[in-house]
């Protein structure tokens, strides 16, 4: 079997989503999902068709030789990390698609063991629909992710956020933190105590506020803290998981295993949070899993693809023996199931079955991305 092409295109979901579609001299084609770099332009979608050259002509099943030669050839260009991985995490899931399919597997069975049938998904919630005051759409957006099934769900702690763009120093006050708590603490008081519930605080605080904060929601029973600092700076965040029983979160920054090994080795975090689509792929994410593993540490993998990128990374949590649990924000997309070919929704009761499908048993449907398609984007053949 040989690449015959490499196509891409970018549509309106969660921010965006990049898709990829790999053909082949047979009748077998892959789709992929690639992280998108919406702030600062297209980016992803451009550097994936400037893969085409080093994939065509190839055989598709040979995934991890085929993204070590993109990474390999691009070492002096920018493949250690950003959107260079990105590009290539959603080529390799595309080639998963196809050997899973000419293998007559699902991809899980081509990565390893089964740990699980269905894999727990929770919703992040997004309270910005909401018509009463902040608190209460808070309040109100969380119910409902919990009455439609999910018994674990994610929110932002707004007043510090509101703020970011003029609050150069990080500093949370006395204030602000009330609210915070205030926030959590209506929250966990509306949802019940059984009801898993992790907290985002998006890389906003200094050492000395996230200090307080970890420990001002200890009686609170997270399931984290997610992303006090900034990530770059790894001893830092290790300051902060040390000195509180509030487990720490973070990952979604980070690029391949090489950036979580430090992290993992250093336990700056309880749990660390991959994009699947943007670190590298299946394969890398295994090796983070793999790596965290070793440390008695959880995955729980940053997710805001279209069900793409979402079925993918279902595969591979599926064959991940530490994994907690895989983030959603299909809740806010109301046509989020309906780019792909489906009979009933792929989350039910807070879990995504894993597919039996040969490759990633998805395919798309090809009407509904078209309407979705960003303008000036035109959908592959
Ligand atoms: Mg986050």
């Amino acid at each position: 079997m040989k690449i015959t092409d490499v196509q891409a295109c970018v549509l309106k979901g969660f921010g965006e989503w990049v898709l990829v579609k790999i053909n082949t001299d047979g009748d077998i084609h892959g789709i992929g999902e690639a992280y998108p770099s919406h702030s600062m332009g297209r980016g992803t979608k451009e550097v994936i068709l400037g893969m085409k050259g080093l994939l065509v002509g190839e055989e598709p099943r040979d995934v991890e030789r085929l993204t070590q030669k993109i990474l390999r050839t691009n070492v002096f260009s920018g493949a250690t990390s950003g959107v260079v991985v990105t590009a290539v995490s959603g080529v390799e899931i595309a080639l998963w698609d196809i050997a899973g399919k000419a293998a007559g597997l699902p991809v899980y069975r081509l990565l390893g063991s089964k740990f699980r049938d269905r894999v727990r998904v929770y919703a992040d919630v997004d309270p910005r629909s909401g018509t009463g005051n902040p608190r209460q759409s808070l309040v109100a957006a969380a119910k409902m992710a919990v009455d439609s099934g999910y018994d674990a769900i994610k929110i932002d702690l707004r007043s510090v956020r509101r703020e970011a763009g003029t609050r150069w120093n990080r500093a949370i006050s006395t204030a602000e933190l009330r609210e915070m708590i205030e926030d959590v603490r209506t929250v966990r008081e509306a949802i019940g105590p059984d009801v898993g519930l992790a907290v985002d605080l998006h890389v906003l605080a200094d050492v000395s506020s996230a200090h307080r904060l970890a420990a001002a929601l200890e009686p609170f029973d997270l399931m984290w803290l997610e992303d006090p600092l900034p990530p770059e700076n790894i001893e830092a965040m290790a300051r902060i998981a040390a000195a509180t029983r509030t487990p720490i979160c973070t990952g979604e920054s980070l690029y391949t295993a090489h950036e979580f090994r430090d992290l993992i080795q250093r336990q700056a975090a309880d749990i660390v949070s991959p994009d699947i689509p943007k670190t590298g792929g299946l394969i890398e994410a295994r090796k983070i899993a793999y790596l965290a593993e070793l440390y008695y540490l959880l995955l729980a993998p940053h997710n805001t693809s279209s069900p793409v990128g979402t079925i993918a990374s279902v595969h591979a949590c599926a064959t991940i023996p530490n994994f907690l649990a895989l983030e959603y924000h299909g809740l806010w997309v109301p046509y989020w199931d309906d780019i792909i070919q489906h009979d009933a929704p792929l989350v039910q009761n807070g879990a995504i079955a894993v597919p039996e499908r040969p490759g990633l048993g998805v395919e798309l449907n090809r009407d509904v991305v078209q309407g979705q398609l960003l303008e000036g984007e035109s959908l592959f053949d």
